[in-house]
């Protein structure tokens, strides 16, 4: 989710807390069936449909491709049994999901013929946020509203491993606006002090791809790892309830300060990552 349109990010930030606030409007666990889920062994079964103007039709089939490879690459993930992508244009790169529904808004600008690596980044990091809903739908509402932090960094990091490019999720127009956003930067916890959903991990992106994910040795273990780092997040969250929560708009996470909450992240994370760390 990009910041650069401030009136879509105005949107987002509606759609994000009216999902996260109690009076949500959209149930995942009950009004969508098709966020049921399949194991990648069941991947054919899984519905893509895109949705297009003509001028960009012919970006069907590659927005399909994508979706079809992040499935293959990441086969230990459950992937939703459903899929839709709605390619529209907006004034800045934008993307948006809505818990629950699984439909992505991917705007493209121009008379692309083909997906900009930006494209596929967006994509690929909306597609991580379904996924993360899937594994967190029998959660409690507590657990779910205080997950957007930790949803961002694993759409994030999904979208880092499927490109290998720990920038993939900057915004070129608006590098300062994605700061928290570069895996590629190694930042410590104590100099960082913005606790915005999607910056408040710049510490612990940094952390991931340093340790982790560069290491040349742990790039065809991407399969195991991604699913690994998701299940590290989804547990912190457990960990984190009556600790953290997310302020009124669902845009910041408060309760204790950035440098305390990415600590405790990257010592979950170093801790369950530990076989695939250990050699740095
Ligand atoms: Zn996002």
């Amino acid at each position: 989710m990009y910041k650069l349109t401030t009136g879509f990010f105005v949107l987002n930030i509606f759609f994000v807390s009216l999902a996260q606030g109690n009076s949500t409007p959209f149930k995942p666990a009950e009004s969508c069936a098709s966020i049921s889920g399949s194991k990648s062994e069941e991947v054919p079964v899984q519905k893509i449909s895109v949705e297009s103007p003509r001028k960009w039709s012919s970006l069907k089939s590659q927005i399909a491709d994508i979706i079809k490879k992040v499935n293959k690459k990441f086969d230990g993930l459950l992937v939703p049994d459903k899929i839709h992508v709605v390619l529209d244009e907006g004034a800045g790169r934008f993307t948006r999901s809505y818990p629950g529904i699984n439909e992505i808004d991917l705007y493209i600008l121009g008379e692309s013929k083909s997906l900009s690596l930006s494209d596929i980044a967006n994509l690929v990091h909306e597609y991580g946020h379904f996924i993360f809903n899937l594994k967190i739908k029998g959660m409690t509402e507590n657990a779910r509203s205080l997950s957007g932090a930790y949803q961002e960094v694993f759409a994030d990091v999904l979208a880092v491993c499927f490109l290998g490019d720990p920038r993939a999720n900057l915004d070129f127009d608006a590098p300062s606006a994605t700061l928290g956003r570069n895996f590629a930067e190694v930042i410590l916890p104590e100099n960082w002090h913005n606790n915005e959903i999607h910056d408040i991990f710049w510490p612990t992106r940094g952390f991931l791809w340093s340790h982790i994910l560069s290491k040349p040795q742990n790039i065809d273990k991407y399969p195991v790892i991604v699913p690994l780092i998701l299940e590290t997040l989804v547990d912190q969250i457990t960990s984190e309830i009556g600790v953290l929560e997310p302020d009124a708009f669902g845009s910041r996470l408060v309760g204790s300060s950035p440098a305390e909450i990415n600590n405790r992240l990257i010592t979950s994370l170093g801790l369950k990552l530990a076989q695939f760390s250990e050699n740095h």
